[in-house]
C-alpha cells in the first residue's frame, strides 16, 4: 500500500523558513539531502521541500512556531537509524538535529549529563567516560543514533535487563512543543512527584508531540570487571532457565543476555568478514552473556561459578569465555552483526516483538511450527535481547527462493506472528516503535479507550497535527 503524502508546502512558507534559519541553517542541495531521505535498509525513501538545520533551541522554536502558524507539517530526524520509517519525510519539512550536538554539562555529584538532542550515543558514552562515569544504554547503531531519536523511540538495546530502556534513563527533557513554545523540563531529580510527567509523554512519542532539543541523562559508576562468554544451549527453553540461574548466581550482575540461533551464527560467519564460529560443537542455539561488577575480579568469578553450575545441571553444552577485550568484541560482533548478515541473504520479514520472559521459548516454538507448515522452506532467525523478553523474530525465504513466497510472507506472516505474540500477553513493537510501518496494525490491537485517549492527548498538544502527521494514532 502506498504511504500517504503530506500536502505541498507553499513556496512563501519555505522562503520564510529559510530567512529565519539564515545561511548554513537550511539546505535544498539534493546531495546533502539524499542520505537523509532513505532508510538504511532501503525500505523507505522520501521527499522534502526543505532540510531545516537549526543550531539552537531558539531556532527550533522559530521553525515550529512558523509551521504551527501556517499548518505546515514537520518530520524531526536524528541519526536516521530508526527501523520503522518515522524519520523519513513524505513532503514535510525535514528538521534535522545534527547541528545541536553539544554536551552542555556533566555533573558528577548529581550523576547526570545534560546533552543536546543531536549528540550521538557514542559521543554521549565518551563524554560520560571522560568524567569517570558511564551511560549504560547500548545498541549497535550507537555511532549514528542520537539522544533525541533514542528518547523519541524509547530505545532499548542490550542492557535493558539491568538498566531499563530510555524511559528509565532520562531525568529531564527540554523540548519545543507543537505550538512552538519551549518547555524547559531539564530537571536533574530522581524524585519529582508533582503531577503529570510531561517528559514521559515525550519519551516514545516518535516526534508527534514536539521536538526534543536536550535531555538530562542518568550516569552510573564505571564497572571494574567484565566477563563475556558465548554458551551453547540445546533450546530457547534451556536459555530461559539459564537466565534465571545466571541472575541468582551473580546477584543481578547480568549486564546482557542475548540469543543467537544456529542460522544466525552461520549467516554471521558466512557474510561478515573476519568472524569465526566460537564453539566447535556448533550447538543449535547460543547465548551471549555479559556479567559486570563494580568489584575487580568479581565478574570473572561469578561467570566461572555460573558455568560450573550450568554444566553440571545440563543447562549448557559448551562454553567459550572471552580471554581478552578483542575476543569480547569479536563475540559481540557476532551478535550485533545479525541484521547486517541477513541483509546479504535477500528480504527478511522482521518482527521486533516481546513476550514475558517465561513465554519466550513457547513463542519461538509455536511461531516457527506454524510458519514452517504454512511456508515450507522458510528460514527462521530468532535472536536478540531475550534477557528482557525481546526477540527479533526474522523470517527469511528459502535460499534463492521465489518472490511470491516473500510477498505472501510479508502479507500474512506478520499477522500470524503478531496474533501469537498478543495471545501470549506480548507487544508487536518491543523497542523500535511504530513509525509508519506498524501504526495501522498496532491500532488494530489496541482498545477503543486506549486509542481515544492517545488521540485526545495528541489533539490537545498539536491541534493542527503538524508534528510527524503520518506517525502514530
Ligand atoms: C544496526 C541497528 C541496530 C539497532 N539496534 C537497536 C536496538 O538494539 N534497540 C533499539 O531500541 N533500537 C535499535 N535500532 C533502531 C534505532 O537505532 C533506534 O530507534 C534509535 O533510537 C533511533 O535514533 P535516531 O537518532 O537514528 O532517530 P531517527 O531514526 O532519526 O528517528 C527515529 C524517530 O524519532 C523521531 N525523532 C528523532 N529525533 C527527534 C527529536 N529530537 N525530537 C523528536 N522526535 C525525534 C523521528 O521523527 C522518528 O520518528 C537499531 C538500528 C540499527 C540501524
Amino acid at each position: 500500500m502506498p504511504e500517504p503524502v503530506s500536502p505541498p508546502v507553499p513556496q512563501d512558507v519555505v522562503a520564510r523558513l529559510k530567512a529565519l534559519l539564515g545561511e548554513g541553517g537550511w539546505s535544498q542541495d539534493p546531495e546533502r539531502l539524499a542520505p537523509k531521505l532513505v532508510e538504511w535498509r532501503d525500505r523507505w525513501s522520501g521527499t522534502t521541500p526543505l532540510l531545516a538545520l537549526p543550531r539552537t533551541t531558539r531556532d527550533v522554536a522559530a521553525v515550529i512556531g512558523l509551521c504551527a502558524e501556517t499548518g505546515t507539517a514537520v518530520t524531526p530526524q536524528g541519526g536516521n537509524t530508526g527501523l520503522v520509517g518515522g524519520q523519513i519525510p513524505q513532503g514535510e519539512i525535514l528538521l534535522s538535529l545534527e547541528r545541536m550536538n553539544h554536551v552542555r554539562d556533566v555533573a558528577t555529584l548529581d550523576d547526570v549529563m545534560v546533552v543536546e538532542a543531536g549528540v550521538t550515543l557514542a559521543a554521549a558514552h565518551e563524554a560520560a567516560l571522560a568524567a569517570g562515569r558511564r551511560f549504560p544504554l547500548s545498541l549497535a547503531s550507537e555511532g549514528s543514533a542520537t539522544v533525541g531519536g533514542l528518547i523519541s523511540t524509547n530505545a532499548g538495546g542490550t542492557a535493558v535487563l539491568r538498566y531499563g530502556t530510555m524511559r528509565d534513563l532520562v531525568l529531564g527533557i527540554e523540548a519545543v512543543l507543537p505550538s512552538g513554545e519551549v518547555w524547559n523540563g531539564l530537571k536533574r531529580l530522581r524524585k519529582d512527584n508533582t503531577g503529570y510527567d510531561l517528559k514521559q509523554l515525550l519519551i516514545g512519542a516518535e516526534g508527534t508531540l514536539g521536538v526534543v532539543t536536550a535531555a538530562a541523562l542518568k550516569l552510573f559508576p564505571i564497572l571494574a570487571s567484565r566477563a563475556v562468554a558465548i554458551l551453547g544451549v540445546e533450546s530457547p527453553h534451556d536459555a530461559i532457565r539459564l537466565l534465571a540461574r545466571a541472575k541468582e548466581e551473580t546477584g543481578g550482575a547480568v549486564e546482557a543476555f542475548e540469543l543467537v540461533s544456529r542460522l544466525g551464527m552461520e549467516l554471521a560467519v558466512k557474510n561478515l568478514p573476519g568472524l569465526r564460529e566460537p564453539l566447535e560443537t556448533r550447538p543449535p542455539w547460543h547465548v551471549l552473556i555479559e556479567i559486570a561488577s563494580g568489584e575487580p575480579g568479581a565478574a570473572e568469578a561469578s561467570l566461572e561459578r555460573l558455568l560450573g553450575a550450568a554444566l553440571e545441571e545440563g543447562l549448557i553444552s559448551d562454553a567459550a569465555v572471552a580471554q581478552s577485550e578483542a575476543q569480547a568484541k569479536a563475540f559481540w560482533a557476532l551478535r550485533e552483526g545479525q541484521s547486517a548478515a541477513q541483509k546479504r541473504e535477500g528480504p527478511a520479514w522482521k518482527h521486533d516483538v516481546s513476550v514475558p520472559v517465561s513465554r519466550i521459548a513457547d513463542f519461538i516454538d509455536a511461531a516457527s511450527r506454524t510458519l514452517e507448515e504454512r511456508f515450507p522452506g522458510v528460514r527462521i532467525d530468532a535472536f536478540g535481547h531475550v534477557g528482557d523478553g525481546n526477540i527479533h523474530y526474522d523470517v527469511l525465504g528459502p535460499a534463492g527462493g521465489d518472490a511470491r513466497l516473500h510477498d505472501d510472507l510479508r502479507d500474512t506472516g506478520a499477522h500470524i506472528v503478531h496474533d501469537l505474540v498478543m495471545s501470549l500477553g506480548g507487544s508487536i513493537s518491543a523497542e523500535h516503535g511504530l513509525g509508519t510501518m506498524k501504526t495501522a496494525e498496532a491500532a488494530g490491537y489496541k482498545s477503543a479507550v486506549e486509542l481515544a485517549t492517545a488521540r485526545a492527548v495528541r489533539a490537545a498538544l498539536d491541534p493542527g497535527r503538524i508534528m510527524n502527521p503520518r506517525v502514530l494514532f
